[in-house]
């Protein structure tokens, strides 16, 4: 079974509304259509700017999707701050980024309020993108693949076996995300590789279809590599992600 691969960028807490419209008109100038045809294209900008990209995706229909990069789990409510999966329904939203490990890291988002943010993205009819990975203590002390199986069984402990078919998890250890030290090949595929057969044993065979990008400072040296893997199916990328030439060359990868 041949997986699209997807490829988000994570904008994280950077760029007004003014800013992500000109950088998401230069990375659709910077594309072209074949590129589209083998990858699929998200991008995360900020709450405030969400609207704004949307209605410039629709008017210039471009072929990005557009995501969120976290929501609350209910639908509404006194929640003070945050914002509802129903908004981000609202506004087009096809992708929500969910435990990303700075949320985990500074918010305090354990995996039971992940799975609950994770299972109300799907009821609103969008798809999540579960993040999970190691931190470099974790890997020096040989745990690294015990941590991550636990943050997915964890992660995806609310969702439908229909849902463990159409989730998306992103393996991003923690050490290399925003350092410039990228995971090998070899050993993010070997993680991934982990990953599915974990999904593969709550699941069943569907687990082929799940896609798992690979996400820590992916730029655009490095995403073939990456990407020519078996179990990789995509990259999610920050700081990289914030230039339209380097994120268009990430989505242009050429197979090794
Ligand atoms: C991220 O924000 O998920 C990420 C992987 O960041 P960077 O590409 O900057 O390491």
């Amino acid at each position: 079974m041949s997986r699209i691969p997807l490829i988000s960028g994570n904008w994280k807490m950077n760029l007004n509304h003014f800013e992500a419209i000109q950088l998401v008109q230069k990375l659709s100038y910077e594309l072209r259509n074949h590129d589209y045809e083998r990858v699929e294209v998200s991008v995360h900008p900020p709450f405030t700017n969400i609207r704004s990209i949307q209605t410039v995706i629709d008017a210039d229909r471009m072929n990005f999707r557009l995501g969120a990069q976290n929501c609350h789990a209910e639908a509404s409510g006194a929640f003070t701050g945050d914002v509802s999966p129903a908004m981000l329904q609202k506004l087009d939203v096809e992708f929500v980024i969910v435990g990303h490990s700075e949320r985990r890291a500074l918010s305090g988002e354990t995996d039971e309020l992940v799975a609950a943010k994770a299972k109300s993205v799907f009821a609103h009819s969008m798809v999540p993108i579960v993040c999970v990975g190691e931190t470099l203590e974790h890997r020096e002390g040989g745990e690294a693949e015990a941590i991550v199986e636990t943050q997915v069984k964890g992660s995806l402990a609310d969702l439908s076996k229909d849902q463990l078919s159409q989730v998306v998890i992103a393996y991003e250890p923690v050490w290399a995300i925003g350092t410039g030290q990228t995971a090998s090949a070899e050993d993010a595929q070997a993680m991934c590789s982990h990953i599915r057969s974990v999904v593969a044993a709550i699941h069943g065979p569907a687990e082929t279809e799940l896609r798992i990008q690979y996400g820590g400072s992916v730029n655009v040296s490095n995403a073939a590599e990456l990407m020519a893997m078996e179990d990789i199916d995509g990259a999610l990328v920050g700081g990289a992600s914030l230039e339209a030439a380097s994120f268009a060359g990430i989505v242009s990868f050429q197979e090794v």
